[in-house]
């Protein structure tokens, strides 16, 4: 399956402690997208109109995809969202219906969108085992084994709060020196980034055979070159935009990515976009 033709747009929102990104990516013909700043207050009204803008130029009754960094409850409200306090309960799957698009939504962790959206632009072989660790406000760890999206756990349960044993940081999820707590601390220099990037990638490497670790996120660019002269470390091509086109592409195709490829216009195109929009 060829993802993203232009009679077959993907759509996908992803919403970050830091930044709401809209996207309708449709190979050839051209990508539209929205990104607005997440503000400290939920507002339903700012989530439907960038969502009803982008999903028009979708067909009706498309699938769309959601990646979100808080995780939500049976009922599509936020559970819990140590980031974004005060979006504690707002209903996110309620916000994006009341867009009046009819649209199947399908949502997914932003470790698993990332993950996904980095297999897909990456073109790495269908046995690569490839961890996409993606540094935005919070951390993200998502893996793909033998082209198959894992499920590696929401939130707090995710792999990025396992403990590492790195330092003394007591994380928002409550654990001492778990590996978002290593990743936050303000007194990180670059041998010490590296220094927990290798540990990292040791452990994904004895638990699971990872093989290739992508670095996503807003904040990958603060230590461009310091991943760079990691073994098997690398940035992403399109590090703002690969949770999202991840969401779009697990909406279309499910977590099985082993006979799916994106369009290759869209994807050479993606791969030129380093840029937050
Ligand atoms: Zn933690």
């Amino acid at each position: 399956m060829i993802l993203g033709r232009p009679g077959r747009p993907l759509v996908g929102i992803d919403i970050g402690a830091s930044a709401m990104r809209f996207a309708v990516f449709s190979g050839s013909a051209g990508d539209r997208t929205i990104v607005r700043p997440t503000p400290a207050v939920p507002r339903r009204e700012d989530i439907a109109g960038a969502f009803a803008q982008l999903a028009a130029m979708g067909k009706s009754g498309c699938r769309a995809g959601l990646s979100r960094a808080p995780g939500l409850d049976a009922r599509g409200r936020i559970a819990d969202w140590p980031s974004r306090p005060r979006w504690r309960g707002f209903d996110l799957a309620a916000a994006i219906r009341s867009a009046g698009i009819a649209a199947t939504i399908a949502d997914v962790d932003d470790a698993v969108a990332t993950v996904a959206g980095e297999y897909l632009l990456g073109g790495f072989a269908p046995d690569r085992r490839i961890a996409a660790i993606s540094l935005g406000t919070g951390l993200a760890i998502g893996l793909i084994i033998d082209g198959i999206v894992q499920a590696t756990g929401d939130g707090a349960e995710g792999l990025a709060h396992r403990a590492l044993g790195l330092g003394d940081r007591r994380c928002r999820c409550g654990r001492i020196g778990c590996v978002q707590a290593a990743f936050a601390d303000p007194r990180l220099d670059d041998d010490g980034f590296a220094a927990i990037v290798a540990l990292l990638r040791d452990r994904l490497r004895d638990a699971y055979g990872v093989t290739a670790f992508v670095f996503a996120g807003g904040r990958a660019q603060r230590w461009r070159g310091t991943i760079a002269r990691i073994d098997g470390c690398t940035l992403s091509p399109a590090p703002f935009w690969s949770a999202t086109l991840g969401a779009a592409a697990l909406a279309c195709a499910g977590r099985d990515l082993r006979s799916v490829a994106l369009d290759e216009a869209l994807r050479d195109r993606l791969r030129r976009r380093r840029a937050a929009t």
